[in-house]
C-alpha cells in the first residue's frame, strides 16, 4: 500500500485511519521495486488510500511505482487497486500510460448500499471509471472489481452488480465475506455460506467473467496470481 496510511475518506467497513495524510515520499517507489525484487514477486497487486487532499488522487505516484517496479522486475505481472480517482480523465490515463497489466477498483457493494459502506464515492462513479478504462484500452489491458457480502445484500442485487459490472466489461470478479474490523465499523449482517459463495462462482462465469474468485477468505487480492494471462 503506497501514499500513506492515512485515508482522506472514511468507508463502513474500512479500518484505515482517516486523518489528513502527510506528504508523498518521492522515493517510495522506488523502494516498492526493490522490496518486490528482493520478495522475487511474479505478480504485485499496489494499492493506496485514497488522496483527495492531491489534484491528481496519487495517480502520478502510482504511475511512477508501476514503472520502477518493473523497471526492477522486467517480467512481472503488475496489478494496480485504485481509489475512483474522482473519476477524472486525467488521474485515470495518467495511470493507464504507465501500463499496469490489471486495473482494479472495487464496487465493494450493491447499489443500495453503497451510500452507507462508501458514504465518499458512489456506485455509478465507480461503473463508470471501469468502463472508460476498457474504452481507452479494450483487450490492452484487464480490468477487476470485487464486491464484500453478508452487509445485507439480497441475492437479486447481487447478480444486479455482477450484470452492472459485466455490462462495462469487468473481465475478473472477486467476492468474499464481510468481517467487521471493530466494534465502530458496520455489523455483519449474514454469514454466507461456502455453498452459496460456489454458486455466485458459476453465475458469474455464465455472465462472462474470465475468472472469478469466490469464497468465505477471498479479498481483493486472493491468489490473484491464480489468474493466468
Ligand atoms: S477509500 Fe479505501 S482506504 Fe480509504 S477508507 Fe475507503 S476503503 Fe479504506
Amino acid at each position: 500500500m503506497i501514499a500513506g496510511d492515512r485515508c482522506t475518506r472514511a468507508c463502513g467497513f474500512c479500518a484505515v485511519a482517516t486523518a489528513k495524510p502527510l506528504a508523498l515520499e518521492a522515493d517510495e517507489p522506488a523502494r516498492v521495486a526493490e522490496a518486490t525484487r528482493r520478495m522475487r514477486l511474479k505478480h504485485v497487486v499496489i494499492t493506496a488510500v485514497a488522496r483527495d487532499d492531491l489534484k491528481d488522487g496519487g495517480a502520478d505516484h502510482f504511475a511512477k511505482t508501476i514503472e520502477k517496479v518493473r523497471e526492477l522486475n522486467p517480467d512481472i505481472i503488475i496489478e494496480v487497486l485504485v481509489p475512483d480517482f474522482n473519476d477524472s480523465d486525467a488521474s485515470i490515463e495518467t495511470v493507464l500510460a504507465a501500463n499496469p497489466h490489471i486495473y482494479n477498483h472495487n464496487l465493494e457493494t450493491v447499489r443500495r448500499l453503497t451510500p452507507e459502506v462508501r458514504h465518499r464515492a458512489t456506485y455509478e462513479r465507480s461503473l463508470r471509471v471501469l468502463g472508460k478504462v476498457k474504452e481507452k484500452r479494450g483487450e490492452a489491458i484487464y480490468t477487476k472489481s470485487g464486491l464484500m457480502l453478508g452487509l445485507g445484500e439480497t441475492t437479486a442485487e447481487l447478480l444486479q452488480a455482477m450484470r452492472d459490472l459485466r455490462a462495462v466489461n469487468c473481465d475478473i470478479l472477486t467476492l468474499g465475506q464481510y468481517l467487521q474490523p471493530t466494534l465502530r465499523h458496520l455489523p455483519v449482517k449474514e454469514f454466507i455460506s461456502p455453498d452459496q459463495f460456489a454458486e455466485y462462482k458459476v453465475a458469474a462465469e455464465e455472465m462472462g467473467f474470465v475468472h472469478v474468485a469466490s469464497g468465505p477468505m477471498v479479498r481483493s487480492s486472493y491468489h490473484a496470481d491464480e489468474f493466468k494471462m
